[in-house]
């Protein structure tokens, strides 16, 4: 059921629950404001997933409220990701879905990085 960007945060969503450490999570790579998993159901053969740790719903909240500081590892990391998997070598995409008419489903802001093979017109 998608979410709508402006509820109220929950603290009992699954990515809330991974952060607390409560479900279990493939890491990629965590800094001190983000943390970046291999999505449970991949739609490409790289597809991670980076969320600030700070309590945000979706970008409209997060670019709303978070610090710069928060903001600036929250991009930095998503880099480091495609860095790291060997997504930028032959390109990648980066897609952060914000709200009802966009299909999110997770009421805690993540972007998804896809990549490692030609990709279509739209995933996620
Ligand atoms: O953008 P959207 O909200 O639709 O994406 C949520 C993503 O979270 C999905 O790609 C889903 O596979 C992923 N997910 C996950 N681990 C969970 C629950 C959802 O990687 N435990």
């Amino acid at each position: 059921m998608p979410i709508d960007a402006k509820q109220p945060y929950d603290e009992q969503n699954i990515f809330a629950r991974i952060l607390r450490g409560e479900i279990p999570n493939k890491t990629v790579m965590e800094t001190d404001h983000s943390l970046a998993f291999h999505d449970i159901n991949p739609l490409a053969p790289i597809h991670v997933l980076v969320i600030p740790k700070g309590p945000y719903v979706s970008w409209d909240d997060f670019t709303a409220k978070a610090s710069d500081t928060e903001i600036a590892d929250f991009v930095r990391t998503v880099g480091e990701v495609a860095r790291a998997t060997g997504a930028d070598t032959q390109g990648y995409r980066l897609l952060s879905n914000s709200g009802k008419r966009s299909g999110q489903e997770v009421p805690h802001l993540h972007v998804h990085v896809f990549g490692g093979e030609p990709l279509g017109p739209m995933l996620a």
